[in-house]
């Protein structure tokens, strides 16, 4: 861990009025920066090692969708979590990847300070890059707490992003066949 961290949480907790050295704040600073570096352990990992060669050639040219990957991510701009679920698609041209390293796409870049515009933007950006598909699609649906612990205090919006590339761009029936699928249960 950097060994700055506890020490910029205790300056934090001072500046918020706290004591901290009171019983039940003495270990929080260090607690605190490690669950900080945690959730935001995407910074340490790449693309390459994350994809690590689990492509696999296949000749099946039909839309692959994940759906329902749960996200945790926090919003750069109050650093409070964002909480929801991303559904990933893409059409193979030869090749296909991983399963899991879908999910562990999204989370590498989830586990940044982001805003969800860029996180579903970067989502598919990877899969495409990965994957060379002929289309890539990426819906993110999110509830951020910046908006339901502060500000306007709207406990049930749910903010709704998407990102389409390629096919999913070009063809309607495309887009729609894959909105469909991640609707129905
Ligand atoms: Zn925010």
């Amino acid at each position: 861990m950097n060994p700055q961290l506890p020490h910029h949480y205790r300056e934090i907790l001072l500046g918020l009025g706290e004591n901290p050295e009171r019983e039940g704040l003495l270990d929080t600073p260090k607690r605190a920066a490690k669950a900080m570096q945690y959730l935001c352990h995407g910074y340490q990992q790449s693309l390459e090692e994350i994809v690590n060669g689990a492509l696999f050639a296949s000749d099946n040219d039909e839309m692959v969708i994940v759906k329902d990957i749960e996200l945790y991510s926090l919003c750069e701009h109050h650093l409070l979590p964002f909480i929801g679920k991303a559904h990933v698609a893409y059409i193979p041209t030869g090749k296909v990847l991983g399963l899991s390293k879908v999910a562990r796409i999204v989370d590498m870049y989830a586990r940044r300070l982001q805003i969800q515009e860029n996180l579903t933007k970067q989502i598919a950006d990877a899969i495409q890059s990965v994957t060379s598909a002929a289309g890539v699609a990426v819906v993110i649906e999110a509830k951020h707490m910046c908006m339901m612990m502060r500000g306007v205090e709207k406990q049930n919006s749910v903010m709704s992003s998407s990102v389409m590339l390629g096919a999913f761009r070009e063809s309607c029936n495309t887009r729609h066949e894959f909105l469909q699928l991640i609707r129905s249960k």
